[in-house]
């Protein structure tokens, strides 16, 4: 059923159809490929441009540009290094809110979300300013008489970047400031899904001047990555995306072909509830954890634990929760009073119709059925879903199980905390784990116990701030070194010690 918007819908970013180039040596390029995928703004199921399938060959080109290009770069000192990067930021800032009108369009997200992205994403460049401070190395006077030690981090060469689709803008972010300020070349291949964003972000690289060859961009799938993983001169390979692919073809192949890797990959988050918890705060994490982004962040709730058997305690956190998912204004993301927009594509919610089906089929109740929805606006529906509860969910389910991406919640039951706690340590995924709790004390053991990466205590996890690293354990990462914070800069460089005698 469609309603009445009655607020007005912000200016499309992109007026006119669009067909994208790579950006290789500083000029937009064509693929060699001359094949083409075709992107829809999924709110209006319209075809808004088209990206290309690029292959091995201009792989090749961008891999030579940035190696050529290293040499230079390397030299160039972290300070004037940083300076580019600090006129990077003045051009996102200047462009903030037509870089989150273009998310918005590509993904679906609402504009708000779109708008703590592109923030996110600019606080990354702007921590990574700070390079001539982040690099240094350290040294020791006298580690035997008249000999001093020191270490200096230097930059290795090429990396890249392969990233997903749900946060187009932010995560090639968590790694490319940091790999161009501590002196390497950059190659990103964004989501062939969302390459709108990415572009925007190369028109002001290019503005800014860095040197041809530094940051380069190929779109593409498969092939790219492919050819990526496998090009004997790259040196590092930053992944976000599935645990398959994660794990199976980047981590693997690429750490085979002699490759640094970082590959932060799926998850299945769990909400704990203890009966102390104070309640409207909690409901407000809930809300936007597990419906915020349309349920696609490797961050969303998933299943939400109730602990003990308070039972009036947990009827009114259902109904609280269950009032506002209720009422939640979905629609186009360009119109500033929807709440949840459309999930990315048509076959992403048919995956996620599939899990609906599933808890059915395997005996939980579905409280509040997502699959009647109101649209706010005339728009298809082709990609919009509304909020989904299901309760007596057990942990053996599919449900409490696979990673769903969309806007599902799946209630539990635990006798107690250690129970709650058993059920997170025994799921593949880490990623994140939130309990809300008046209990310093259950906090502390939620804390210490706990097999995630990202833990939040009275608060659902957004993605770290960039000066801390963004962690997953178990299925959610695979490799040594993080994404952002001090990590980012030991994974973009190689330590090296000198022992000097001084005559
Ligand atoms: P995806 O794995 O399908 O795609 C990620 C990247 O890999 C894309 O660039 C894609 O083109 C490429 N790719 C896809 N299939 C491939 C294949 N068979 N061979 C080679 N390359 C391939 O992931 P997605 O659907 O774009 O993103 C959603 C996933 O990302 C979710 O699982 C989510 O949890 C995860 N994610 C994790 C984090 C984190 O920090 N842990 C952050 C964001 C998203």
């Amino acid at each position: 059923m469609v309603i009445s918007s009655g607020s007005s819908i912000l200016d499309e970013p992109m007026t006119e159809y669009r067909v994208l180039k790579n950006y290789i040596n500083g000029e937009w390029v064509e693929s060699s490929s001359n094949r083409f995928k075709e992107v829809q703004n999924p709110a209006l199921m319209k075809n808004i441009g088209k990206v290309p399938i690029s292959n091995a060959e201009d792989v090749g080109n961008a891999v030579e540009a940035a190696r050529d290009a290293f040499s230079d770069w390397r030299k160039t000192t972290p300070l004037a290094r940083s300076r580019y990067l600090f006129r990077l930021k003045a051009l996102l800032e200047d462009n903030f809110e037509e870089i989150s009108r273009i998310g918005t369009v590509e993904h679906g997200k609402t504009i708000d979300e779109s708008r703590g992205e592109t923030r996110r994403g600019i606080e990354q460049v702007e921590v990574s300013t700070g390079i001539p401070s982040l690099m240094m190395g350290y040294n020791l006077e006298d580690i035997a008489r008249g000999i001093d030690e020191y270490m200096i981090r230097q930059p290795l060469g090429v990396f890249a970047c392969i990233a997903p689709y749900n946060f187009p803008w932010m995560v090639p972010l968590w790694f490319l400031p940091y790999a161009v300020a501590t002196g390497n070349t950059y190659i990103l291949k964004p989501s062939s899904e969302v390459p709108f964003s990415m572009t925007k972000l190369y028109e002001l690289i290019d503005e800014v001047g860095f040197p041809p060859g530094v940051v380069n961009m190929v779109h593409g799938g498969r092939e790219v990555v492919s050819a990526l993983i496998k090009h004997p001169d790259i040196k590092g390979i930053s992944f976000v995306g599935s645990t398959p692919v994660g794990r199976d073809i980047v981590y693997k192949e690429a750490a085979a072909h002699g490759k640094r890797v970082q590959a932060q990959c799926g998850a299945k988050n769990f909400f704990v509830v203890m009966p102390d918890a104070v309640i409207d705060p909690t409901v407000s994490s809930i809300m936007t954890s597990f419906y915020g982004n349309t349920g696609q962040r490797c961050l969303s709730g998933a299943n939400l634990v109730l602990v003990g058997e308070d039972n009036d305690f947990n009827d009114q956190l259902i109904e609280k929760i269950m009032e506002r998912a209720k009422s939640m204004r979905i629609g186009y993301g360009l119109d500033e009073s929807v709440q949840m927009g459309p999930l990315r594509s048509p076959d992403k919610k048919i995956s996620v119709l599939g899990y609906i089906d599933k808890g059915l089929e395997e005996g939980a109740d579905l409280i509040l059925d997502g699959r009647q929805f109101e649209i706010i606006g005339d728009y298809p529906d082709d990609c919009f879903l509304g909020a989904s509860m299901f309760v007596n969910v057990t942990n053996a389910m599919v449900i409490a199980k696979d990673e769903i991406f969309g806007p599902v919640m799946s209630i539990l039951k635990a006798k107690d905390l250690d129970e709650a706690i058993k059920m997170i340590n025994d799921c593949p995924f880490g990623n994140s784990a939130m309990i809300f709790t008046s209990s310093g004390g259950d906090a502390r053991k939620f804390q210490y116990e706990t097999e995630a990466g990202n833990i939040g205590i009275n608060i659902g996890i957004a993605a770290p701030m960039a000066f801390f690293p963004f962690s997953g354990m178990k299925d959610s990462f695979f490799g040594d070194l993080h994404g952002q914070g001090k990590d980012a800069i030991e994974f973009f460089t190689e330590q090296k010690v000198v022992i000097v005698r001084w005559f």
